[in-house]
């Protein structure tokens, strides 16, 4: 056979295979291509799942009559110059590859006007070749029309796949657009039925209301986050939502991340994310999350791949952490924010909530119970009067053998039953008691563990078989930083090559529980947020194992379990709040109930 140079037009076909796979890669690049000529308004129309017609109006800048055939050209660019600019892209495209290759695929024409032009020029194409040109009247802006997509190129129309699921393929791209440029109106017809609307109010909520809809953005929340280069000057910027940790889905494809206005796929970073939820979800749950991540172009490679949907960072670590950080963040602020308490009573109306009484005017802040010495011990702060006890109960038998006895803090309760596996109604002197158990035994375990700790009891467990973690960069430098509070509090880590450490002890408390979940857990806890101040760092930790370590909402607890559970609770110095400073409990005092009832006047 002879070698032959290529035809253009062939030339272009098998190109187009890369860039136009399916119609809803047609809408991606015509969209991005409006987008980069500056539209604030985008109307996207599609007939046949696209196979049939794509129209895209916008009223950007429109292409200069003298250029629109050059346009069609392979390489031909308007956004690139120099291999220099490559490295500083700010444009959606830069290969001058979409027009060329999308119009050899189909039946294309282009209607367009700049604002130098007094009219408008359209071109007709068929498969790649210009067919017709003529002078026409427009208003400023592009409609580019793609009929009988891949009419000459049987093979591939044989493998499109089904006309619906390339519908919601195209009406992803196009919501995931309007995420990113919330400035833009975007509208989407599908068969001459409008299916998506944003509004171009710039405010990334409302396009989200619009797309995800109102009662799923209900469970999401905002994050923001901005991480300084070393030279003060914001690097790596953060915005988005991401779900609360009681919404949350099968599959991990609901978190979308665009990068400098990009939408962009990284396995690695959605693993950041979903890492961010540790503990808050279950294994193989995951979040819903969209964020946007603004970074210096040149700290970001997008000429990976032709359809531009990877990308390469400089320093992939640095934003690896930035992304965890930030969303770790927002997730344990959630977890931490009285606001929850709506939720987590959910089936109470607010309404109904306000008659409860939290059984605690101020909320104490972690660790408020401790205080650290000029001799570097911790001492108990003299507790607050209103937490003195309230019942003089001389009779109590003691319960811990061999320990002193501590006073009583509550009323004797009785236990009278579980609700929703969650919460302990009990009985006091005077009402009602709802007690989340949960958070309950989290401050039991808490004061123990610190009453032995204060004690300078021996509390690590040595592990007879010894278990290896491997950690992210960025958690096993925490450890190093961190390792004299692990120690103190029972950890025995021995170094174990780059980022592995053997975990040879651990607190007696974690005996019954998963040490490396419960380590990963702290090491989370530790970076997100501020740095903690050195004496809280580990107050931190321990209320995280108490957290890992406590009897989980949704657990079936028997009569005696909770009744021992309360029991230790009436003789816990701060009985009323979780070490976060959540509430134990809800107070239902008998004369409210009366009242209720119309038995008091
Ligand atoms: P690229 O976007 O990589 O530059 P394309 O083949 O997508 O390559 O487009 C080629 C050129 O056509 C662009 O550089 C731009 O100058 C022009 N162009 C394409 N679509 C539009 C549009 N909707 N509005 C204005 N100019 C456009
Ligand atoms: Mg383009």
């Amino acid at each position: 056979m002879t070698i032959r140079v290529l035809p253009d037009i062939v030339v272009a076909q098998i190109a187009a295979g890369e860039v136009v796979e399916r119609p809803a890669s047609v809408v991606k690049e015509l969209v991005e291509n409006s987008l980069d000529a500056g539209a604030s308004h985008i109307h996207v129309q599609i007939h046949g799942g696209g196979q049939q017609r794509i129209r895209i109006s916008d009223d950007g800048s429109g292409i200069p009559s003298e250029e629109v055939e050059l346009a069609f050209y392979r390489h031909a660019t308007s956004k690139l110059t120099t291999t220099d600019d490559l490295s500083r892209i700010q444009t959606l495209g830069f290969r001058g590859e979409a027009l060329a290759s999308i119009a050899s695929v189909s039946r294309l024409s282009i209607v367009t006007r700049c604002t130098q032009d007094t009219s408008g020029t359209m071109l007709n194409l068929d498969g790649g070749r210009i067919i017709r040109r003529q002078e026409i009247g427009a208003t400023i802006g592009t409609v580019i029309t793609v009929e009988n997509l891949f009419y000459n190129t049987p093979a591939r129309l044989k493998f499109l796949k089904k006309e619906n699921t390339e519908k919601r393929q195209i009406a992803l791209f196009v919501t995931r657009y309007a995420m990113a440029y919330p400035h833009v109106r975007f509208v989407l017809e599908q068969d001459g039925r409008e299916v998506f609307r944003s509004t171009g109010s710039g405010n990334l909520a409302d396009v989200l209301v619009a797309a995800v809809g109102l009662d799923q953005f209900k469970n999401m929340v905002e994050v923001e986050g901005i991480e300084t280069g070393s030279n003060g000057q914001p690097h790596i910027q953060l915005h988005g939502y991401t779900s609360v940790p009681s919404f949350s889905r099968a599959d991990r494809n609901q978190i979308t991340l665009f990068v400098n206005g990009r939408w962009i796929q990284d396995t690695r970073l959605s693993y950041a994310i979903s890492q961010a939820y540790h503990t808050f979800l279950m294994t193989g749950r995951y979040p819903v999350s969209v964020l946007m991540i603004q970074i210096p172009s040149e700290e970001v490679d997008v000429n990976v791949h032709p359809t531009k949907a990877e990308v390469r960072f400089r320093d992939s670590d640095k934003v690896f952490t930035a992304v965890q950080r930030v969303v770790r963040r927002a997730v344990v602020n959630l977890a931490q924010t009285p606001a929850m308490r709506g939720g987590r009573f959910a089936g109470l109306s607010m309404d109904n909530l306000s008659h409860w009484t939290v059984d605690n005017h101020t909320p104490v802040q972690m660790g408020i119970g401790l205080r650290l010495d000029d001799s570097g011990q911790y001492t108990r702060a003299p507790l607050p009067q209103r937490q003195m006890p309230t019942v003089n109960d001389p009779t109590a038998i003691p319960e811990g053998m061999g320990k002193p006895q501590k006073p009583r803090t509550l009323p004797i309760l009785r236990v009278v039953g579980q609700v929703g596996a969650t919460y302990i109604v009990a009985e006091g002197p005077s009402g009602m008691y709802l007690i989340d158990q949960h958070a309950a035994h989290e401050r039991i375990l808490y004061e123990q563990f610190m009453d032995d700790y204060q004690r300078q009891h021996p509390m690590t467990q040595y592990a007879l078989e010894t278990q290896t973690i491997t950690l992210p960069p960025d958690l096993a430098q925490l450890v190093e930083e961190y390792a004299q509070p692990l120690q103190k509090i029972g950890f025995a880590l021995e170094s174990f090559g780059p980022n592995t450490y053997v975990i040879r002890g651990i607190p007696a408390i974690l005996t019954d529980s998963s040490p490396i979940d419960a380590l990963q857990a702290i090491l989370l806890d530790l970076e997100a947020g501020v740095k903690p101040a050195a004496k809280t760092i580990e107050d931190k930790i321990v209320t995280r194992i108490c957290k890992q370590v406590a009897v989980k909402a949704g657990q079936i607890l028997s009569h005696d379990e909770m009744q021992s559970l309360i029991n230790q609770l009436e003789r816990c110095s701060l009985p009323h709040t979780c070490p976060h400073g959540r509430p134990t409990m809800l107070h239902m005092t008998s004369e409210h109930i009366a009242r209720e009832f119309g038995r008091l006047g």
